[in-house]
């Protein structure tokens, strides 16, 4: 729930971005963000569910705030089922259209995404209408370059997706693109929280984690976060390394040391983190991602390979 009763906020795992079920329009609910590949099941349920309870056969759009595999993986079941359009941030339209798997994210991230085909361009500047809510598209660069948010003023409703979370923001990819201009990310994440401190949510509905409303402390715990990763880039690049790697593990739930070694050579953006941290021996690397994730907690380590915990 958002406290708005057209406003369904569905929280989930990390593997999968939340979802926001917009209602309140005869022509069907909007279903913006679909979650991670194999939990597309899962979110076929979910939407099911959200149409059963309020009347509906058929979503009238799906939107996603951008392309990133956790949160456009049930495109296309979502659309094999109910054969609704898609609307996407129009910098990746062409390369989702045409499917161009060096543009877009999934392989070199490791990760896996189902091919699906946009119809529209969610462009920053226009507005989504569903039913009496008027939802503001705006450009939302820095964690992605292409990823927009929504803003409805009345309601003083923010869909962040990755820009703003209640404790942070996602990886600054721009930051660990090849050939990346360092450091320009950086000021593009500074500008969208300028954005959303100006445009004051009085809710933030952010692609991880829990719903806020406390919109001061989540900006200043971001703006401290970009400013440790600012002051010295190679910490990004190790967050970003380990924050990939469970995500990885988040999907597997195990790997054996040598799977663990594969996908971490496999993965391009894996090798170009460990080659921008200067370390040349990949089994080193992985080891110490691993103990990195060992001392949060998360995962366990031992001969035979590494497991989440919990
Ligand atoms: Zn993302």
């Amino acid at each position: 729930m958002s406290d708005h009763p057209q406003v369904q906020f569905i929280e989930r795992g990390w593997l999968s971005a939340n979802m926001i079920v917009l209602g309140g329009d005869t022509r069907g609910p909007l279903v913006i963000d679909t979650g991670y590949a194999s939990h597309a099941q899962q979110t076929l349920a979910l939407v099911e569910q959200q149409l059963l309870e309020h009347g509906h056969t058929a979503p009238r759009a799906l939107l996603n705030t951008h392309l990133h595999s956790d949160h456009c993986g049930g495109n296309a079941q979502l659309q094999a089922r109910y054969g609704c359009p898609l609307w996407i941030p129009p910098a990746e339209f062409e390369a989702a259209e045409q499917w161009n798997e060096a543009a877009l994210t999934f392989r070199d991230t490791g990760q896996r995404c189902e091919r699906f085909t946009p119809h529209a361009r969610l462009q920053p500047g226009d507005t989504v209408e569903q039913g009496t809510m008027q939802w503001h598209v705006h450009a939302a660069p820095g964690h992605d370059p292409a990823s927009v948010l929504l803003f409805e003023p009345r309601l003083g409703l923010m869909i962040s997706a990755d820009a703003l979370w209640e404790r942070g923001f996602g990886i600054v990819f721009p930051e660990i693109a090849p050939q990346a201009a360092l450091g320009a990310a950086f000021d593009e994440v500074e500008q969208t929280l300028d954005l959303i401190q100006a445009l004051s949510p009085r809710r933030v509905l952010p692609g991880h984690g829990p719903q806020f409303s406390d919109l001061a402390a989540a900006l200043q715990e971001s703006r401290s976060r970009l400013a440790y990763f600012r002051s010295e880039p190679v910490r990004h690049a190790l967050h970003a390394a380990k924050a990939l790697l469970m995500y990885h593990l988040l999907e597997w739930r195990q790997r054996t040391w040598p799977e663990l070694q594969t996908w971490l050579a496999e993965t391009p953006v894996q090798t170009r983190l460990r080659e921008q941290a200067g370390e040349p021996d990949a089994a080193r690397w992985a080891q110490g991602l691993v103990v990195g994730l060992t001392k949060t907690g998360q995962v366990a380590a031992d001969e035979a390979g590494v497991r989440l915990r919990g």
